[in-house]
């Protein structure tokens, strides 16, 4: 018996043992990320893309097939060339994860390999290190001018989910549709409420969007018609994609979600208001929602935003325990949303931030899993539009031209209540800390006529 007591108490303290290295290995601090440090490649001022960035994301030439690519600064680094010249011996990755058109097999090799790869880039790009930089030969070969690419779609997304979790978009929502006294539903301040989107529609920066169709209700009192949105809306969004994460019956703790995450990119989750509004009871988002989502080309990674982390907004009530947290679960991300009509300059019209959000990501991907329900490699959460408090940082042009009572003003004199025909949307975030800026360059799409 006491044996057996003993065995098991080793067998604990073993496991404890090794539960801590782990732990150790994947938050121990990243060298990727030191302030100070400089590349050889040239980097502009004020470029999302220094040293400390280095996203990851897929492009290719009219040479190259399409391949994994790192961006620094005007610049984007060839990781399959530089596979193939041998600068990544003694990684876990083969050459077959970086000759690929998605980022999928990379992300398949987890945290602490991507981590190392970020680390095996940064020291190849460093200023004080010559071995890549010395062999101008392989340098011609690996560092491509960005003007010289084609970005693609980096991820196969498998499953794509949107949350709800800002408060200030949530209550504007409730105001504006139901009640002002009662604007967030009863459930709102305890579920990070979301929904199954869908991952066929969900499109590269760049790519042009033609005005949906369906069925809108133009009066209470009147029959519903089929016709083109007239309420056609952006929604100022983040993304994260996922790592494989556990089997199906499993769930991630809040503690273990950043371990689940490869990175974020911008997202606009382009809705049309008029068919969200008939057709979203009982069973929430459809057509409105899935005609096109857009995302950013560079995948950030977590690490590279790990010191722009920030406090979360206070939470009120007390949350069931799946959702408490430790820490700092949230991200400061500078975002700003621009029109630009057609042969016009471009209007800022919202300056929010990503550290306004309720809900953290570590409790949406806790809440999302604590039924059992499994997150593959290359899924996609939408973190739900993120409206600041004040009118000008709102993330739809629902809530800035509210409901287009409030139409807003365009520098080139014209008025917007909604998106029209040919208006380009821009979405762009950064962080900013230290003297670095780490940031996501941007998200665009042009809107076309109806078909
Ligand atoms: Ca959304």
């Amino acid at each position: 018996m006491l044996s057996k007591m003993a065995t098991s108490c080793i067998s604990d303290l073993t496991f404890n043992f090794l539960y801590l290295i782990t732990i150790y290995i994947l938050h121990m601090s990243i060298a990727a990320n030191n302030p100070t440090l400089t590349s050889w490649v040239n980097v502009p001022a004020n470029s999302d893309f220094p040293i400390q960035n280095l996203p990851f994301g897929i492009f290719k030439t009219h040479q190259l097939t399409p391949r994994v690519g790192v961006r620094i600064g005007d610049h984007v680094l060839d990781l399959k060339t530089l596979y193939v010249l041998g600068y990544m011996e003694n990684l876990s990755f083969e050459l077959s994860d970086f000759d690929n058109e998605f980022l999928n097999p990379l992300m398949k090799k987890g945290k602490k390999a991507t981590r190392e790869l970020r680390n095996r880039i940064s020291k190849l790009l460093r200023a004080d290190q010559d071995d890549l930089q010395k062999n101008e030969h392989h340098v011609a070969q690996v560092l491509i001018s960005a003007d010289q690419i084609e970005m693609c779609m980096p991820v196969q997304i498998g499953d794509y989910t949107d949350f709800y979790s800002s408060k200030e978009h949530a209550t504007n929502v409730g105001v504006m549709f139901r009640d002002p006294a009662n604007a967030l539903l009863p459930n709102w301040l305890w579920i990070p409420v979301g929904y199954h989107g869908r991952a066929s529609s969900v499109i590269l920066s760049g790519q042009s969007i033609y005005r949906p169709k369906g069925q809108i209700k133009p009066a209470d009192d009147q029959d519903p018609i089929f016709s083109a949105s007239r309420q056609l809306d952006f929604e100022l969004e983040m993304a994260f994609i996922t790592y494989d994460g556990k089997p199906l019956g499993d769930s991630i703790s809040t503690g273990e979600a950043e371990d689940y995450i490869f990175g974020m990119c911008l997202f606009n989750d382009w809705s049309a208001r008029d068919i969200q509004k008939w057709e979203y009871v009982p069973l929430g988002p459809f057509l409105a929602k899935n005609f096109a989502s857009s995302i950013s080309a560079w995948i950030v990674t977590l690490d590279a935003l790990e010191p722009f982390k920030v406090e979360t907004p206070s939470q009120n009530p007390e949350v069931l325990s799946y959702l408490k947290f430790e820490g700092l679960k949230s991200y400061d991300i500078n975002l700003e949303v621009v029109i630009e009509p057609e042969n016009s300059e471009e209007t800022t019209i919202s300056r929010s931030n990503f550290k306004y959000m309720y809900w953290n990501m570590a409790q949406q991907l806790a809440h999302h899993t604590v039924n059992g329900c499994n997150v593959r490699c290359g899924d996609l959460m939408g973190s739900g539009t993120i409206s600041g408090p004040t009118e000008d940082s709102y993330g739809s042009m629902l809530e800035l031209a509210w409901k287009g009572t409030k139409p807003l003003k365009m520098n080139d004199g014209s008025e917007r209540k909604f998106i029209l025909d040919n208006d380009t949307v821009i979405m762009r975030g950064y962080s900013s800390k230290d003297g670095v800026r780490v940031g996501f360059g941007e998200v665009a799409a042009k809107i076309l006529p109806a078909k």
